[in-house]
């Protein structure tokens, strides 16, 4: 299939970039790894009249620690990630993560930042951010503005950026000593969509207590679901399999899936559950270590 015609604009950097949005408003969009979007193009479901490709601009494909975060540089590919020695060390969840989105050729080209900017609550970053409490940096005419990752999802492929703001960078907190996360997925196929998935992250003190817990949904409602009562239900509590339960349990109570062609709304409400207990079970042993 062959998508509409659209005018190709390849700025080489990021003021170049944002002047070129501002100019063309609601009848630009931005490219970068075109894994969703050429896709929605050729479907005729997204028909901007131009394409501003940023993959040019030089010094936004990182992935460092710097001043207490973990910080993903906004043209970052799947796969960088998947070879970066620091997230195989300390964050294992993005390791999980990645590993289950789509196969290695859609990685070799997708981007994080892509994948939270397209504001599709099947995707699979938004959760683990979501668990990570993570915060998105938006670069505009006015310069750049922080905004956390709880308030970015907005509604269905709707997100806080605005109009002509680029998705520069995602910070990620330096999770401290005890600290663990975990992303479990059920899929129909390798490569899939969730049918459902969940993103836990927890930190724990020195007798196994929970400090802090970070708990995402994928693809179970309109947009990415932070399980904020059972992350409440969580802190103060030692993490057993008791407080497990309970926990996957809100969990579940959070999500507001739809029957679709991966299954009925109570299967994914079940499946939630389980998935939950699995990413909190996992996290617990990590934060362990
Ligand atoms: C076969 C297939 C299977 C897939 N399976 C999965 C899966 O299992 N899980 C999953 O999570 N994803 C999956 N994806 C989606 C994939 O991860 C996408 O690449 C990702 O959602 C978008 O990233 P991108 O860099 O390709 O963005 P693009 O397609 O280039 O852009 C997507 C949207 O985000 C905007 N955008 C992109 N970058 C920025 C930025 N830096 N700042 C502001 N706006 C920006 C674009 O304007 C566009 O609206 C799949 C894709 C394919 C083709």
């Amino acid at each position: 299939m062959i998508p509409p015609p659209f005018e190709y604009l390849r700025p080489s950097t990021i003021p170049e970039a944002i002047r070129l949005l501002q100019q063309h408003g609601d009848e630009a969009k931005i490219l970068s790894g075109g894994q969703s979007l050429i896709p929605m193009m050729k479907l005729r479901i997204a028909r901007p009249a131009y394409l501003v490709d940023i993959n040019r601009i030089a010094g936004l494909s990182y992935v460092k620690e710097e001043s207490g975060f973990l910080k993903i540089g906004g043209l970052t590919r799947e796969a960088e990630l998947e070879a970066s020695p620091l997230v195989h060390s300390k964050y294992p969840i993005l390791l999980d993560t990645a590993h289950v989105i789509a196969d290695p050729q859609v990685r070799n080209l997708a981007t994080v930042a892509g994948n939270l900017a397209h504001g599709d609550p099947a995707n699979d970053h938004p959760a683990t951010m979501l668990a990570l409490g993570a915060q998105i940096v938006a670069t505009g005419t006015r310069g750049e503005r922080v905004i956390p990752i709880e308030e970015f999802f907005v509604t269905l492929f709707s997100t806080a950026l605005q109009q002509g703001e680029i998705l520069t960078e995602i910070r990620i907190p330096v999770p401290p000593a005890h600290g663990g996360g975990a992303y479990f997925k059920l899929e129909r196929k390798v490569g899939d969509f969730a049918t459902a998935a969940v993103a836990a992250q927890v930190t724990l003190d020195a007798s196994g207590v929970v400090q802090r817990a970070g708990i995402g949904l994928t693809n179970v409602g309109p947009i990415p679901i932070k399980a904020k009562t059972a992350e409440d239900f969580l802190r103060g509590r030692k993490l057993d399999g008791a407080a497990i339960a309970k926990a996957a349990q809100l969990a579940a109570d959070a999500s507001q899936p739809s029957s679709d062609l991966r299954g009925p709304a109570e299967y994914k409400k079940g499946l939630v559950k389980e998935l939950a207990k699995r990413a909190l079970s996992r996290a617990a042993e990590r934060a362990a270590k």
